[in-house]
C-alpha cells in the first residue's frame, strides 16, 4: 500500500492478527532457544490492585505461557516500601533464570517509578525504560526498545507502509510511547514532528503527516479534516468513552472515510505490546547466550 493513494476508505491495519502472527513467530524462536538449553523467563512485578493493571498482567501471563515462557508475577502489597521493591527488582536482576522484567507502571502511592526502573539491569529491562536503553535507542545502539512504539514501526512495516523520507507527525511526547516512537521513525528516515499538549495549530500540523500517530489519551480527538487524503493513521490512544465503550483517539468512523489506512481500537496496536514484549524478553534470552 502506498500512503500516497487516496482511497474512500481506509486500509484497516489488523493488529489482533498481525501480532497472533508475531507470537507464532515468537514461540518458534523460543523452541529453538530450548534446543539450545534455554528456556526465556519474564517476571512481572505488580504493586498494589489497580484493576486495569490486573487485567493487562493477566493477559501477558496468558500470552508468555502460550509461547513457551517460564513466566511469573510477583504480587507485592500497595504498602510495599520503595525499598522493598528495589530489594525484589534486585533478587531479579541477579537470578540467571529471568531474562525479561517488567515493572508495572504507574506504581501506586508514592513509590517512585523512575527509581525502580532505573534498578533494572538495563540487559533485562524489557519494556526499554532504562536510561541505557533510552540512550540507546536515540545513539542507533543496540538496547531494547518499549513495546508500543516498537509493535506502531512493526505494524508499518508488516503492512508495507513506507517510512523512509516520508513526513511522520507523532502526537504525544510520553517517555512510554511518544517520545520512543519519534526516535524509531527518525531512525527509520522519516521527518518527524512531535506535538503536545501546547502545540498550537494541531490540525494544520497534522494535515502534513504522511504517516500520523496519535499517543494522547483523549477519544475522538484526531477528526477527519486533520488528515490528509490517503495518510496512514495509527491510533495507540486507549479511552473510554460517555457510553463506556473502548476507543482510541482517533474518530475512526470519520479518518477511515479519508485515510490510507488506519488500526482499530480496540484490535490495533494494543494486541502488539504484547507480542513485541515477548519478543524483547525472547531476545533478551538470546543475547545471553553469546554474552
Ligand atoms: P501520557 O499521559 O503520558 O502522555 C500523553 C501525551 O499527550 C503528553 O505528552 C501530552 O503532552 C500530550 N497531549 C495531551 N493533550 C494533548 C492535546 N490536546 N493535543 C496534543 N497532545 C496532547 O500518555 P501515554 O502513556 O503516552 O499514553 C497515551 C495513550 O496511549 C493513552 O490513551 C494510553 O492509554 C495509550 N497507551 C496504549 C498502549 C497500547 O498498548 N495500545 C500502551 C501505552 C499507552
Amino acid at each position: 500500500m502506498s500512503v500516497e493513494s487516496v482511497s474512500g476508505t481506509a486500509q484497516i491495519i489488523d493488529g489482533k492478527a498481525t501480532a497472533k502472527a508475531l507470537r507464532a513467530e515468537v514461540r518458534e524462536h523460543v523452541l529453538r532457544l530450548s534446543e539450545r538449553g534455554l528456556q526465556p523467563g519474564l517476571r512481572v512485578v505488580l504493586v498494589g490492585e489497580d484493576p486495569a493493571s490486573q487485567v493487562y498482567v493477566r493477559n501477558k501471563d496468558r500470552a508468555a505461557v502460550e509461547a513457551g515462557f517460564d513466566v511469573d508475577t510477583i504480587r507485592l502489597p500497595a504498602t510495599t516500601s520503595q525499598e522493598e521493591v528495589l530489594a525484589c527488582v534486585r533478587a531479579l536482576n541477579e537470578d540467571p533464570k529471568v531474562h525479561g522484567i517488567l515493572v508495572q507502571l504507574p506504581l501506586p502511592g508514592d513509590l517512585d517509578g523512575d527509581r525502580t526502573v532505573e534498578a533494572l539491569a538495563s540487559h533485562k529491562d524489557v519494556d526499554g525504560l532504562h536510561p541505557a536503553n533510552v540512550a540507546a535507542l536515540w545513539r542507533g545502539e543496540e538496547g531494547l526498545v518499549p513495546c508500543t512504539p516498537a509493535g506502531c514501526i512493526e505494524l508499518l512495516d508488516r503492512y508495507g507502509i513506507e517510512i523512509s523520507g516520508k513526513r511522520a507527525v507523532v502526537l504525544g511526547r510520553s517517555m512510554l510511547v511518544g517520545k520512543p516512537l519519534a526516535a524509531l521513525l527518525l531512525a527509520r528516515n522519516a521527518t518527524v514532528t512531535v506535538c503536545h499538549s501546547r502545540t498550537e495549530d494541531l490540525p494544520a500540523v497534522t494535515r502534513e503527516a504522511d504517516i500520523l500517530v496519535a499517543a494522547v489519551g483523549r477519544a475522538g480527538l484526531v477528526q477527519a479534516d486533520w488528515v490528509r487524503p490517503g495518510a496512514c493513521v495509527i491510533d495507540v490512544g486507549i479511552n473510554r468513552n460517555e457510553a463506556g465503550k473502548l476507543v482510541g483517539d482517533v474518530d475512526f468512523e470519520g479518518v477511515r472515510q479519508v485515510a490510507g489506512a488506519i488500526t482499530p481500537v480496540p484490535g490495533g496496536v494494543g494486541p502488539m505490546t504484547i507480542a513485541m514484549l515477548l519478543r524483547n524478553t525472547a531476545l533478551a534470552a538470546e543475547r545471553t547466550l553469546s554474552a
